[in-house]
């Protein structure tokens, strides 16, 4: 079982690429879980058809964790993917983390937690108190970095990378960084800049994926662009990513290497410019 996590600043399209990734996954026949832990709970809603599944913690608070069923938690969405929400308290609060542990416990202690490949979908704002515990608890095996050129976005995924260069040491926590993903806010240099910033982490970009209106027009009708666009363009940017992601074997011993503010400025300052 691969388990993989999409982290990135809230907004960047993370969960809409998770999703995409998720469904293109799930054309070669393999057997997929996406989990969302985000305040917003939308990370399986293209996946689910619109629809906006109940979350673990709401879940537990209202019935009690010892009443719930798998049926009560997992959804089977577009292509068999079963999908789950963590969670969580109000945007912009943070949980430290209590969204997903109920989550994982749950799952572990109803067999839910199983598959080929598991994708987690976090959100990795700094606000979050809890963002670094499927790397810590051991979850989340390959982390991706979700970027766009902007500045905010790679300053909270140079963040992600610091707490992964952290949890790496550890022993329980055998996450390493899988690659930087780029989805792109149509900047100015952002395909270099995001290149730049891949190799100075010690990692590279694995994918850059073009804005397209394709994309807003799929979510609009609930659904991912694999479903709703199959052969567009777009669509083979996902089956790229997937390829990709199956087949990488990122090196353990390979540690992120994250910048400092004045480093990560300097970069900014080299490719954003008026
Ligand atoms: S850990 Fe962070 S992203 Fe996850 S449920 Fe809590 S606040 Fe949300």
């Amino acid at each position: 079982m691969k388990q993989i996590a999409l982290y990135g600043k809230g907004g960047i399209g993370k969960s809409t690429t998770s999703a995409n990734l998720s469904a293109a996954l799930s054309e070669k026949k393999l057997d997929i879980m996406q989990i969302g832990c985000d305040p917003k709970h939308d990370s399986t809603r293209m996946l689910m058809r619109g629809e906006w599944i109940p979350t673990v913690l709401d879940l537990v608070r209202e019935k009690g964790e010892s009443s719930l069923s798998t049926d009560d938690v997992v959804y089977t969405g577009y292509n068999g993917i079963r999908c789950v929400e963590a969670g969580g308290p109000e945007p912009g609060v943070g949980c430290a983390g209590r969204g997903i542990i109920a989550t994982f416990q749950l799952l572990e202690k109803l067999d839910a937690l199983y598959g080929d490949i598991i994708v987690y979908d976090v959100l990795g704002d700094v606000v979050c108190g809890g963002f670094a515990m499927p790397m810590r608890e051991g979850y989340a095996q390959e982390v991706y970095l979700v970027t766009s050129g902007d500045f905010m976005a790679l300053y909270a995924a140079n963040n992600i990378c610091k707490a992964i260069a952290r949890l790496s040491r550890r022993s329980k926590a055998r996450c390493t960084l899988g690659g930087v993903i780029c989805n792109s806010a149509n900047i100015e240099g952002e395909y270099e800049l995001v290149s730049e910033f891949a190799r100075l982490i010690n990692s590279e970009l694995i994918e850059f994926i073009p804005r397209n209106q394709i994309v807003r027009v799929a979510e609009v009708s609930k659904r991912t662009v694999l479903e709703y666009a199959p052969e567009s363009e777009q669509a083979g940017v996902y089956r790229r990513l997937a390829d990709k992601i199956m087949n990488n074997k990122p090196d353990p011993e390979k540690q992120p290497t994250p910048l400092t503010m004045d480093e990560l400025e300097s970069l900014a300052q080299k490719y954003i410019k008026a």
